[in-house]
Protein backbone atom coordinates (compact mmCIF):
# COMPACT_ATOMS: atom_id res chain seq x y z
CA UNK A 1 0.00 0.00 0.00
CA UNK A 2 0.98 3.39 -1.12
CA UNK A 3 0.48 5.47 2.14
CA UNK A 4 -0.79 9.24 1.52
CA UNK A 5 1.92 12.10 1.69
CA UNK A 6 0.78 14.29 4.26
CA UNK A 7 1.49 17.75 5.32
CA UNK A 8 3.01 18.30 8.69
CA UNK A 9 0.81 21.51 9.53
CA UNK A 10 -1.10 19.49 12.74
CA UNK A 11 0.67 18.27 15.83
CA UNK A 12 -1.25 15.15 14.86
CA UNK A 13 0.07 14.98 10.92
CA UNK A 14 3.50 15.54 12.63
CA UNK A 15 3.62 12.69 15.25
CA UNK A 16 2.25 10.60 12.19
CA UNK A 17 5.14 11.50 10.45
CA UNK A 18 7.20 10.33 13.22
CA UNK A 19 5.37 7.63 14.29
CA UNK A 20 5.59 6.03 10.67
CA UNK A 21 9.66 6.23 11.25
CA UNK A 22 9.56 3.37 13.77
CA UNK A 23 5.87 1.81 13.57
CA UNK A 24 4.55 -0.06 10.32
CA UNK A 25 2.18 2.67 9.22
CA UNK A 26 2.80 4.48 12.14
CA UNK A 27 0.06 2.79 14.02
CA UNK A 28 -0.29 -0.63 16.28
CA UNK A 29 -3.46 -1.70 14.58
CA UNK A 30 -4.39 -1.71 10.85
CA UNK A 31 -7.42 0.87 11.12
CA UNK A 32 -6.49 3.45 13.11
CA UNK A 33 -4.40 4.72 10.39
CA UNK A 34 -7.13 6.29 8.19
CA UNK A 35 -6.55 4.24 4.74
CA UNK A 36 -9.68 3.19 4.12
CA UNK A 37 -11.59 6.89 5.07
CA UNK A 38 -7.80 8.94 3.66
CA UNK A 39 -6.51 12.01 5.87
CA UNK A 40 -4.22 11.89 9.34
CA UNK A 41 -5.30 10.17 12.13
CA UNK A 42 -5.81 12.24 14.98
CA UNK A 43 -3.30 11.34 18.23
CA UNK A 44 -5.41 11.69 20.92
CA UNK A 45 -3.74 13.36 24.40
CA UNK A 46 -6.03 12.25 26.95
CA UNK A 47 -10.06 11.73 27.65
CA UNK A 48 -12.58 12.28 29.52
CA UNK A 49 -16.21 11.17 29.84
CA UNK A 50 -17.48 11.28 26.19
CA UNK A 51 -14.33 13.24 25.13
CA UNK A 52 -11.28 12.57 23.66
CA UNK A 53 -8.63 15.69 23.50
CA UNK A 54 -6.28 14.99 20.17
CA UNK A 55 -2.93 16.56 20.57
CA UNK A 56 -4.10 20.10 18.68
CA UNK A 57 -6.44 20.50 21.33
CA UNK A 58 -9.75 19.62 19.63
CA UNK A 59 -12.53 17.66 21.49
CA UNK A 60 -14.14 15.09 19.71
CA UNK A 61 -17.16 13.15 20.89
CA UNK A 62 -15.85 9.65 20.56
CA UNK A 63 -18.07 7.53 19.10
CA UNK A 64 -15.58 4.34 19.12
CA UNK A 65 -14.86 4.48 23.05
CA UNK A 66 -12.12 2.44 22.26
CA UNK A 67 -13.60 0.07 19.89
CA UNK A 68 -16.15 -0.67 22.45
CA UNK A 69 -14.71 -1.61 26.33
CA UNK A 70 -15.39 2.28 27.60
CA UNK A 71 -18.97 1.83 28.08
CA UNK A 72 -19.06 4.23 31.65
CA UNK A 73 -16.69 6.67 29.62
CA UNK A 74 -13.56 7.91 29.43
CA UNK A 75 -11.20 8.36 32.89
CA UNK A 76 -14.64 7.12 35.05
CA UNK A 77 -13.32 8.48 38.50
CA UNK A 78 -14.02 5.29 40.44
CA UNK A 79 -12.38 3.01 37.73
CA UNK A 80 -9.65 5.41 38.17
CA UNK A 81 -9.60 4.85 42.28
CA UNK A 82 -9.53 1.29 42.01
CA UNK A 83 -6.71 0.88 39.20
CA UNK A 84 -4.67 3.11 41.23
CA UNK A 85 -4.71 1.26 44.76
CA UNK A 86 -4.77 -2.11 42.55
CA UNK A 87 -1.27 -0.47 40.95
CA UNK A 88 -0.22 0.31 44.48
CA UNK A 89 -0.07 -3.10 45.44
CA UNK A 90 2.12 -4.01 42.66
CA UNK A 91 1.29 -4.70 38.95
CA UNK A 92 1.92 -7.94 38.41
CA UNK A 93 2.57 -11.53 40.56
CA UNK A 94 2.47 -14.17 38.40
CA UNK A 95 0.53 -15.89 41.03
CA UNK A 96 -3.05 -16.26 42.14
CA UNK A 97 -5.04 -13.87 43.42
CA UNK A 98 -8.40 -13.45 45.25
CA UNK A 99 -9.37 -10.34 42.79
CA UNK A 100 -9.34 -12.21 39.75
CA UNK A 101 -11.97 -15.04 40.85
CA UNK A 102 -13.96 -11.97 41.80
CA UNK A 103 -14.11 -10.90 38.40
CA UNK A 104 -13.87 -14.67 37.32
CA UNK A 105 -17.26 -15.15 38.82
CA UNK A 106 -18.59 -11.54 38.16
CA UNK A 107 -18.62 -12.78 34.62
CA UNK A 108 -19.80 -16.27 35.41
CA UNK A 109 -22.79 -14.71 37.19
CA UNK A 110 -23.67 -12.57 34.89
CA UNK A 111 -23.06 -15.21 31.54
CA UNK A 112 -24.60 -18.95 30.70
CA UNK A 113 -20.70 -20.02 31.48
CA UNK A 114 -20.06 -22.31 34.19
CA UNK A 115 -16.10 -21.24 34.30
CA UNK A 116 -14.13 -18.78 32.70
CA UNK A 117 -10.40 -18.56 32.01
CA UNK A 118 -8.60 -15.12 31.95
CA UNK A 119 -6.64 -14.19 29.13
CA UNK A 120 -5.19 -10.61 27.44
CA UNK A 121 -6.77 -10.31 24.46
CA UNK A 122 -10.14 -11.44 22.70
CA UNK A 123 -7.76 -12.93 19.90
CA UNK A 124 -6.17 -14.80 22.85
CA UNK A 125 -9.57 -15.90 24.14
CA UNK A 126 -10.52 -16.85 20.17
CA UNK A 127 -7.28 -18.88 19.88
CA UNK A 128 -7.50 -20.58 22.98
CA UNK A 129 -11.10 -21.75 22.56
CA UNK A 130 -10.44 -23.31 19.33
CA UNK A 131 -7.80 -25.00 20.57
CA UNK A 132 -10.05 -26.19 23.48
CA UNK A 133 -12.99 -27.22 21.12
CA UNK A 134 -10.19 -29.57 18.93
CA UNK A 135 -8.61 -30.98 21.69
CA UNK A 136 -12.03 -31.97 23.12
CA UNK A 137 -13.73 -33.09 20.05
CA UNK A 138 -10.26 -34.71 18.61
CA UNK A 139 -11.32 -32.82 15.07
CA UNK A 140 -10.04 -30.38 13.01
CA UNK A 141 -11.97 -28.56 11.14
CA UNK A 142 -13.51 -25.26 12.04
CA UNK A 143 -16.22 -23.13 10.68
CA UNK A 144 -16.80 -19.38 10.42
CA UNK A 145 -18.37 -16.52 8.94
CA UNK A 146 -17.14 -14.41 6.55
CA UNK A 147 -17.01 -10.70 7.95
CA UNK A 148 -16.90 -12.26 11.27
CA UNK A 149 -13.66 -11.07 13.26
CA UNK A 150 -12.59 -12.75 16.04
CA UNK A 151 -9.11 -11.19 16.01
CA UNK A 152 -5.92 -12.03 14.10
CA UNK A 153 -5.54 -15.75 14.97
CA UNK A 154 -4.32 -17.62 11.67
CA UNK A 155 -7.10 -20.00 11.21
CA UNK A 156 -9.62 -17.45 11.21
CA UNK A 157 -7.81 -15.07 8.59
CA UNK A 158 -9.27 -17.00 6.20
CA UNK A 159 -11.10 -16.23 2.99
CA UNK A 160 -13.94 -18.15 1.46
CA UNK A 161 -13.64 -20.24 -1.14
CA UNK A 162 -15.14 -20.34 -4.13
CA UNK A 163 -18.37 -22.21 -3.70
CA UNK A 164 -20.38 -22.74 -0.53
CA UNK A 165 -18.88 -25.39 1.11
CA UNK A 166 -15.67 -25.05 0.32
CA UNK A 167 -12.21 -25.19 2.42
CA UNK A 168 -10.97 -21.55 2.68
CA UNK A 169 -7.87 -19.88 1.62
CA UNK A 170 -5.21 -17.79 3.44
CA UNK A 171 -6.69 -14.03 4.00
CA UNK A 172 -3.36 -12.06 4.77
CA UNK A 173 0.52 -13.39 3.38
CA UNK A 174 2.26 -15.13 6.62
CA UNK A 175 -1.19 -17.51 6.83
CA UNK A 176 -0.20 -21.13 5.37
CA UNK A 177 -2.73 -22.79 3.37
CA UNK A 178 -2.04 -26.11 5.18
CA UNK A 179 -3.46 -23.92 8.40
CA UNK A 180 -6.92 -22.51 6.50
CA UNK A 181 -7.01 -25.97 4.76
CA UNK A 182 -9.22 -26.51 8.08
CA UNK A 183 -11.66 -23.49 8.38
CA UNK A 184 -14.81 -23.14 6.07
CA UNK A 185 -15.55 -19.85 5.41
CA UNK A 186 -19.88 -19.37 5.03
CA UNK A 187 -22.06 -16.49 4.25
CA UNK A 188 -23.39 -15.04 7.81
CA UNK A 189 -27.17 -15.52 7.71
CA UNK A 190 -27.11 -18.44 5.23
CA UNK A 191 -28.43 -21.78 7.09
CA UNK A 192 -28.51 -23.24 3.39
CA UNK A 193 -24.77 -23.21 3.50
CA UNK A 194 -24.27 -24.04 7.04
CA UNK A 195 -26.15 -27.20 6.10
CA UNK A 196 -24.31 -28.17 2.97
CA UNK A 197 -20.89 -27.80 5.04
CA UNK A 198 -21.80 -29.57 8.00
CA UNK A 199 -23.66 -32.13 5.12
CA UNK A 200 -20.53 -32.50 3.44
CA UNK A 201 -18.15 -32.23 6.71
CA UNK A 202 -19.62 -32.85 9.52
CA UNK A 203 -17.56 -35.61 10.93
CA UNK A 204 -15.03 -33.26 11.13
CA UNK A 205 -15.89 -30.38 12.87
CA UNK A 206 -14.78 -29.72 15.85
CA UNK A 207 -16.40 -26.41 16.49
CA UNK A 208 -18.97 -23.59 14.55
CA UNK A 209 -17.67 -19.96 16.29
CA UNK A 210 -19.56 -16.79 15.39
CA UNK A 211 -19.62 -12.94 16.60
CA UNK A 212 -23.43 -13.23 18.85
CA UNK A 213 -24.12 -10.52 16.79
CA UNK A 214 -21.89 -8.80 14.08
CA UNK A 215 -19.83 -5.71 14.90
CA UNK A 216 -17.15 -6.04 12.58
CA UNK A 217 -18.66 -5.98 9.28
CA UNK A 218 -20.79 -3.08 10.38
CA UNK A 219 -23.79 -4.33 12.84
CA UNK A 220 -25.40 -7.18 11.09
CA UNK A 221 -27.72 -9.18 13.84
CA UNK A 222 -28.47 -12.46 13.65
CA UNK A 223 -31.70 -13.68 11.46
CA UNK A 224 -35.02 -14.52 12.14
CA UNK A 225 -36.44 -17.69 10.19
CA UNK A 226 -39.92 -19.10 11.08
CA UNK A 227 -39.58 -17.98 14.90
CA UNK A 228 -35.88 -19.83 15.11
CA UNK A 229 -33.19 -17.25 15.53
CA UNK A 230 -29.59 -18.12 13.75
CA UNK A 231 -27.88 -18.75 17.01
CA UNK A 232 -30.31 -21.16 17.62
CA UNK A 233 -30.20 -22.63 14.13
CA UNK A 234 -26.64 -22.87 14.59
CA UNK A 235 -26.68 -24.00 18.01
CA UNK A 236 -28.46 -26.95 16.84
CA UNK A 237 -26.79 -28.05 13.98
CA UNK A 238 -23.85 -27.87 15.61
CA UNK A 239 -25.19 -30.82 18.76
CA UNK A 240 -26.39 -32.75 15.67
CA UNK A 241 -22.78 -33.44 14.27
CA UNK A 242 -21.03 -33.50 17.75
CA UNK A 243 -19.75 -29.98 17.07
CA UNK A 244 -19.24 -27.22 19.55
CA UNK A 245 -21.02 -23.91 19.04
CA UNK A 246 -18.94 -21.28 20.50
CA UNK A 247 -20.52 -17.68 20.33
CA UNK A 248 -17.61 -14.97 20.28
CA UNK A 249 -19.03 -12.00 22.83
CA UNK A 250 -15.50 -10.10 22.92
CA UNK A 251 -17.89 -7.16 21.26
CA UNK A 252 -21.09 -7.46 22.64
CA UNK A 253 -20.52 -8.89 26.13
CA UNK A 254 -21.35 -6.70 29.02
CA UNK A 255 -22.14 -4.02 26.21
CA UNK A 256 -25.45 -4.86 24.69
CA UNK A 257 -26.69 -5.93 28.23
CA UNK A 258 -25.36 -6.76 31.32
CA UNK A 259 -24.78 -10.46 29.83
CA UNK A 260 -24.44 -9.52 26.47
CA UNK A 261 -26.33 -10.80 23.11
CA UNK A 262 -27.26 -13.79 25.27
CA UNK A 263 -29.15 -11.21 27.59
CA UNK A 264 -31.22 -10.93 23.63
CA UNK A 265 -31.72 -14.29 21.82
CA UNK A 266 -31.24 -16.66 25.43
CA UNK A 267 -29.35 -18.80 23.60
CA UNK A 268 -26.76 -21.05 25.85
CA UNK A 269 -23.60 -21.90 23.70
CA UNK A 270 -20.94 -24.13 24.68
CA UNK A 271 -18.46 -22.15 24.68
CA UNK A 272 -17.95 -18.23 25.06
CA UNK A 273 -15.26 -15.92 24.27
CA UNK A 274 -15.43 -12.05 26.30
CA UNK A 275 -12.99 -9.50 26.05
CA UNK A 276 -13.36 -5.63 25.91
CA UNK A 277 -15.72 -4.56 28.65
CA UNK A 278 -14.78 -6.89 30.98
CA UNK A 279 -11.12 -5.18 31.02
CA UNK A 280 -12.75 -1.70 31.45
CA UNK A 281 -10.02 -0.52 28.68
CA UNK A 282 -7.03 -2.66 29.89
CA UNK A 283 -6.07 -6.01 28.09
CA UNK A 284 -8.22 -8.25 29.76
CA UNK A 285 -10.16 -11.33 27.86
CA UNK A 286 -11.69 -14.60 29.26
CA UNK A 287 -12.75 -17.63 27.42
CA UNK A 288 -15.13 -19.88 29.20
CA UNK A 289 -18.27 -22.80 28.84
CA UNK A 290 -19.54 -25.10 30.79
CA UNK A 291 -17.19 -26.89 33.88
CA UNK A 292 -17.05 -30.28 32.19
CA UNK A 293 -15.75 -28.87 28.85
CA UNK A 294 -13.54 -26.47 30.47
CA UNK A 295 -12.12 -28.96 32.84
CA UNK A 296 -10.22 -29.84 29.77
CA UNK A 297 -7.75 -27.02 30.25
CA UNK A 298 -4.43 -27.54 31.70
CA UNK A 299 -3.55 -27.96 34.50
CA UNK A 300 -6.57 -30.56 35.05
CA UNK A 301 -7.16 -31.56 31.51
CA UNK A 302 -4.49 -32.01 28.68
CA UNK A 303 -4.90 -28.51 26.41
CA UNK A 304 -2.79 -26.28 27.27
CA UNK A 305 -2.89 -22.63 27.68
CA UNK A 306 -0.91 -20.47 29.68
CA UNK A 307 -0.02 -16.56 30.20
CA UNK A 308 2.50 -14.23 32.00
CA UNK A 309 0.19 -11.38 32.42
CA UNK A 310 -3.12 -13.54 32.25
CA UNK A 311 -4.93 -12.13 35.52
CA UNK A 312 -3.07 -9.21 36.11
CA UNK A 313 -4.55 -7.63 39.01
CA UNK A 314 -4.16 -3.75 37.01
CA UNK A 315 -6.70 -5.04 34.58
CA UNK A 316 -8.68 -7.45 36.80
CA UNK A 317 -9.61 -4.29 38.78
CA UNK A 318 -10.42 -2.29 36.16
CA UNK A 319 -12.90 -5.19 34.60
CA UNK A 320 -14.11 -5.56 38.38
CA UNK A 321 -15.38 -2.44 38.46
CA UNK A 322 -16.60 -1.37 35.14
CA UNK A 323 -18.82 -4.72 35.88
CA UNK A 324 -20.07 -3.26 38.96
CA UNK A 325 -20.77 -0.48 37.50
CA UNK A 326 -22.67 -1.35 35.06
CA UNK A 327 -26.39 -0.99 36.14
CA UNK A 328 -29.59 -1.28 34.36
CA UNK A 329 -29.67 2.45 34.63
CA UNK A 330 -26.45 2.27 32.44
CA UNK A 331 -27.44 0.02 29.89
CA UNK A 332 -30.88 2.22 29.77
CA UNK A 333 -29.10 5.14 28.95
CA UNK A 334 -27.38 3.92 26.39
CA UNK A 335 -29.83 2.52 24.84
CA UNK A 336 -31.85 5.78 24.45
CA UNK A 337 -28.61 7.32 23.33
CA UNK A 338 -28.26 4.89 20.33
CA UNK A 339 -31.71 5.13 19.80
CA UNK A 340 -31.76 8.98 19.45
CA UNK A 341 -28.61 8.87 17.34
CA UNK A 342 -30.12 6.43 15.07
CA UNK A 343 -32.92 8.16 14.60
CA UNK A 344 -31.24 11.25 13.85
CA UNK A 345 -28.64 9.55 11.50
CA UNK A 346 -31.16 8.18 9.24
CA UNK A 347 -33.77 11.89 9.08
CA UNK A 348 -30.23 14.01 7.88
CA UNK A 349 -29.87 11.24 5.34
CA UNK A 350 -33.02 11.11 4.42
CA UNK A 351 -33.22 14.51 4.37
CA UNK A 352 -29.98 14.87 2.06
CA UNK A 353 -31.74 11.67 -0.29
CA UNK A 354 -28.94 9.51 0.70
CA UNK A 355 -29.10 6.13 0.01
CA UNK A 356 -28.85 3.91 3.47
CA UNK A 357 -29.46 1.08 6.01
CA UNK A 358 -29.04 1.68 9.58
CA UNK A 359 -29.06 -1.75 11.41
CA UNK A 360 -28.14 -2.29 15.21
CA UNK A 361 -27.76 -5.39 17.31
CA UNK A 362 -28.73 -3.54 20.67
CA UNK A 363 -26.90 -0.67 21.72
CA UNK A 364 -24.87 -0.87 18.94
CA UNK A 365 -25.51 0.36 15.45
CA UNK A 366 -23.54 1.38 11.86
CA UNK A 367 -24.99 3.29 9.07
CA UNK A 368 -24.53 0.99 5.53
CA UNK A 369 -24.07 3.48 2.42
CA UNK A 370 -25.62 0.68 0.26
CA UNK A 371 -27.64 1.05 -3.40
CA UNK A 372 -31.09 2.35 -2.93
CA UNK A 373 -32.11 -1.27 -4.02
CA UNK A 374 -31.01 -2.77 -0.86
CA UNK A 375 -33.03 -2.81 2.54
CA UNK A 376 -31.48 -4.74 4.78
CA UNK A 377 -27.69 -5.81 4.90
CA UNK A 378 -27.96 -9.92 6.20
CA UNK A 379 -24.17 -10.61 5.50
CA UNK A 380 -20.47 -9.64 4.25
CA UNK A 381 -21.40 -9.92 0.68
CA UNK A 382 -24.08 -7.16 0.84
CA UNK A 383 -22.00 -5.24 3.35
CA UNK A 384 -19.36 -4.99 0.63
CA UNK A 385 -21.64 -3.06 -1.79
CA UNK A 386 -21.02 -0.23 0.52
CA UNK A 387 -20.37 3.30 -1.31
CA UNK A 388 -17.29 3.47 1.08
CA UNK A 389 -16.43 7.51 -0.47
CA UNK A 390 -19.60 8.27 0.65
CA UNK A 391 -18.90 6.92 4.41
CA UNK A 392 -15.46 9.08 4.09
CA UNK A 393 -17.05 12.39 3.03
CA UNK A 394 -19.56 11.71 5.95
CA UNK A 395 -16.74 10.25 8.30
CA UNK A 396 -14.45 13.82 7.65
CA UNK A 397 -17.30 16.53 7.71
CA UNK A 398 -18.37 14.88 11.36
CA UNK A 399 -14.46 14.87 12.45
CA UNK A 400 -14.23 18.56 11.04
CA UNK A 401 -17.46 19.44 13.38
CA UNK A 402 -16.13 17.52 16.70
CA UNK A 403 -17.23 14.26 16.45
CA UNK A 404 -15.00 10.96 15.87
CA UNK A 405 -16.65 8.32 14.41
CA UNK A 406 -14.84 4.66 13.42
CA UNK A 407 -12.02 5.06 10.38
CA UNK A 408 -13.98 2.79 8.45
CA UNK A 409 -17.43 1.80 6.81
CA UNK A 410 -17.22 -1.80 8.60
CA UNK A 411 -17.33 -0.77 11.83
CA UNK A 412 -19.64 -0.52 14.48
CA UNK A 413 -20.40 2.63 16.41
CA UNK A 414 -20.60 3.18 20.44
CA UNK A 415 -21.62 4.96 22.63
CA UNK A 416 -21.39 5.03 27.01
CA UNK A 417 -23.16 6.63 29.84
CA UNK A 418 -20.83 9.55 30.01
CA UNK A 419 -22.42 10.45 26.70
CA UNK A 420 -24.86 13.44 27.74
CA UNK A 421 -27.18 15.96 26.26
CA UNK A 422 -24.61 18.22 25.20
CA UNK A 423 -22.21 15.56 23.55
CA UNK A 424 -25.01 13.93 21.72
CA UNK A 425 -25.79 17.89 20.55
CA UNK A 426 -22.65 18.16 19.34
CA UNK A 427 -23.36 14.84 16.99
CA UNK A 428 -26.96 15.94 16.24
CA UNK A 429 -25.73 19.40 15.13
CA UNK A 430 -22.86 17.67 12.57
CA UNK A 431 -25.45 15.37 10.96
CA UNK A 432 -26.78 17.87 8.41
CA UNK A 433 -23.37 18.88 7.01
CA UNK A 434 -22.06 15.50 7.06
CA UNK A 435 -25.29 14.34 5.54
CA UNK A 436 -25.10 16.98 2.78
CA UNK A 437 -21.22 15.69 1.97
CA UNK A 438 -22.34 12.60 1.64
CA UNK A 439 -24.96 13.24 -0.65
CA UNK A 440 -21.91 15.06 -2.67
CA UNK A 441 -20.22 12.13 -3.79
N1 LIG B 1 -13.73 -11.02 18.61
C1 LIG B 1 -14.50 -9.97 18.30
C2 LIG B 1 -15.96 -10.17 18.06
C3 LIG B 1 -13.95 -8.70 18.18
O1 LIG B 1 -14.73 -7.66 17.86
C4 LIG B 1 -12.55 -8.53 18.40
C5 LIG B 1 -11.87 -7.18 18.30
N2 LIG B 1 -12.54 -6.17 17.68
C6 LIG B 1 -11.80 -9.66 18.72
C7 LIG B 1 -12.42 -10.89 18.83
C8 LIG B 1 -10.32 -9.56 18.97
O2 LIG B 1 -10.07 -8.89 20.16
P1 LIG B 1 -8.66 -8.17 20.42
O3 LIG B 1 -8.59 -7.01 19.48
O4 LIG B 1 -8.72 -7.79 21.86
O5 LIG B 1 -7.60 -9.19 20.14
Amino acid sequence: VQLPETSVDTRSAAAFARAREVIPGGVNSPVRAFLSVGGTPRFIARAQGPYLYDVDGNELVDLICSWGPMLLGHAHPEVLGAVAEAAQHGTSYGAPTQAEVDLAAAIVDRTPVEMVRLVNSGTEATMSVLRLARGITGRDKIVKFAGCYHGHVDSLLAAAGSGVATLAIPGTPGVTESTTADTIVLQYNDRAAVREAFATYGDSIACLITEAACGNMGVVPPGVEDGVGFNTFLSDICHAHGALFISDEVMTGFRVTASGWHGVDGVVPDLMTFGKVMGGGFPAAAFGGRAELMHSLAPVGGVYQAGTLSGNPVATSAGLTTLRLATPEVYAHVDRASALLQREVHDALDAASVPHVIQSAGNMFSVFFVGEDVDAVPDYATASTQVTTRYSAFFHSMLDHGVYLPPSAYESWFLSSAHDDRALDRVVSALPAAAAAAAGV
